[in-house]
């Protein structure tokens, strides 16, 4: 392939990112309210004007407008035009790194639930079972399709894996939250962390799924500690920090795990 034609393939999944990023952005907002992400379009929250299509282009029209409602100029939260920013970049990354291969469209689905989990979570401390149990369904209807995920060729292991890391990684955040109830008696982990890395496991089966659950408390515990110091409030969301441990596990896993059970070096 030319070097423009790579750069053509690029520019298409930054756009494509932005976009997809754009419908992110709405589930964020619609899913913790239990509306539909489908209808009403987008509309103004201040002045409940619907917005055109070319006042609602990813990116551009944020800047355009100064994030601002064209009509009653409400300032929108930055937060928009962020996650379009980011789910671009993440797009180019995915692709920049597994290229253009089956297993690219389930990665990036996956990614996609990731972020809407992080900021929902964040905002509300809640993650949309539309993720997670729509991710861990989504999971193993891709993991039958392109076993590939799994390392095998074969649809039943591939679905067998998927299935094997929904029970490890649920089971391993549930347990945790059972022991952690016992030892505080006080809810320790919520119920959408189970969900999350049970979806977690169903794209990355049950070794990473394991990996995840050990690596997060540690990006977890950092910043629980800055935000207990912070705003005295004892409940962190977890998920983001799932996020990051999920993520890691699929970039460094394989990696991990050698370095960590037969002591070979990380880099
Ligand atoms: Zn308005």
């Amino acid at each position: 392939m030319f070097i423009q034609d790579e750069w053509l393939v690029k520019t298409f999944f930054f756009i494509f990112g932005s976009m997809i990023g754009s419908f992110l952005n709405v589930c964020i907002v619609r899913w913790p309210q239990d509306k539909s992400v489908i209808s009403p379009g987008s509309h103004c929250v201040k002045c409940q004007t619907p917005i055109h299509w070319y006042d609602n282009i990813p990116l551009i029209s944020y800047l355009l407008l100064g994030g601002k409602c064209r009509v009653c100029k409400a300032p929108f939260s930055i937060r928009y035009f962020f996650i379009e920013l980011l789910t671009a970049f993440v797009f180019l990354a995915f692709y920049s790194y597994f290229g253009l291969t089956f297993l690219l469209i389930p990665y990036l689905v996956m990614v996609s639930g990731f972020i809407v989990a992080t900021f929902v979570d964040l905002e509300h401390r809640i993650i949309p079972d539309e993720v997670s149990i729509g991710g861990m369904i989504l999971g193993l209807v891709f993991s039958l399709m392109i076993p590939q995920l799994h390392g095998t060729n074969i649809w039943w292991q591939g679905l067998l894996f998927s299935a094997v890391g929904v029970l490890v990684g649920g089971g391993s955040i549930y347990l945790m939250g059972m022991l952690g109830e016992w030892l505080f008696k006080k809810e320790a982990m919520g119920g959408g962390d189970v969900k999350l890395m049970a979806m977690i496991g169903a794209f990355l089966g049950w070794k990473l799924a394991l990996l995840t659950f050990f690596i997060s408390p540690f990006f977890g515990a950092i910043v629980g500690i800055i935000e207990k110091i912070r705003t005295k409030d004892n409940t962190i969301a977890y998920g983001p920090y799932l996020v990051i441990g999920a993520l890691i596990s699929l970039f460094m896993g394989e990696r991990l795990i050698l370095c960590l059970l037969f002591g070979y070096r990380l880099f």
